[in-house]
């Protein structure tokens, strides 16, 4: 074999290997990089982060910059800041807290519209624009939308159990076992499937004979209803746990967190 051509092997298996490290590259946190005005803007917006203890605050920091290293977050036509940012991330950190080191790898981008939105992406004029927020599939498979107003009313209501954030999120969690089916495979033994779903179609009969306290739009599917009751175990734990026990204790065993005891508090041991 010819000097040149062992140089070029040699070249091309150190461009393999560049190429290698890249793609198995695990993002390099520096805690410092998280600025104070995030931390403020945190406690003032994101009462879950409120009302952690301070070395969990620094683990939901962490998680937020790990966040914001792998998934861009962009503003479509409209102007988004770094409370935005921080609501989408911590919509994203919130529903894996109990799981540390665990993170989305199903996720490129996150487009923030100005409001609602239809089908074809219109914001503006156009039929039915009555969508909130999506997790894309084909051409925007790896992309979520989110309604910039709806968004931020998410964590302004605080006495409300709606969440855009957290419930598209959670539909990326439901997915990410190949179905968006309402069964949290990434948690729930085979065994255990069917006694969720008695649960899950229960509580969707409740709703459709007006029986119950959850959003009735649950009751459209048992994906919808995952993430309508995720919304609702992570922003009124104490009046999911009181209304719906059962449902709140099946949660808090999918979550590993028992909210109702103090927003994100952990419970490994359930
Ligand atoms: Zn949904």
């Amino acid at each position: 074999m010819s000097t040149t051509a062992l140089i070029s092997i040699a070249v091309l298996i150190l461009i393999a290997i560049f190429i290698l490290l890249r793609i198995f590259r695990k993002p390099v946190i520096d805690p410092n990089d998280f600025k104070d005005q995030w931390r403020t803007i945190l406690l003032n917006e994101v009462v879950y982060y409120l009302h952690l203890i301070p070395e969990e605050r620094l683990r939901f920091e962490r998680d937020v910059l790990v966040f914001f290293s792998k998934v861009r977050i962009t503003g479509v036509d409209t102007e988004i800041n770094d409370k935005d940012r921080l609501l989408v991330a911590s919509s994203a950190v919130i529903p894996l807290f109990g799981y540390p080191g665990s993170s989305f790898d199903n996720i490129s981008e996150v487009l923030i519209y100005k409001g609602r939105f239809n089908h074809s992406y219109e914001t503006e004029g156009g039929k039915d624009r009555n969508i909130l927020g999506m997790v894309g599939d084909g051409v925007m498979n790896r992309h979520m939308i989110l309604s910039k107003k709806a968004l931020r009313k998410g964590y302004d209501n605080r006495d409300k159990s709606q969440n855009v954030g957290i419930h598209e999120f959670v539909h990326l969690l439901d997915k990410a076992d190949g179905q968006t089916d309402g069964i949290p495979k990434f948690v729930l033994r085979s065994k255990e499937i069917q006694p969720w779903l008695d649960i899950v179609n229960g509580e969707i009969q409740d709703i459709i004979e007006g029986k119950s306290r959850i959003n009735p739009y649950g009751a459209t599917n048992e994906a919808e209803f995952f993430s309508v009751v995720s919304e609702y175990f992570f922003m009124q734990p104490d009046l999911l746990q009181q209304n719906h026990p059962e449902l709140y204790k099946k949660l808090m065993k999918i979550y590993r967190q028992d909210p109702a005891q103090g927003l994100g508090k952990l419970t490994f041991e359930v």
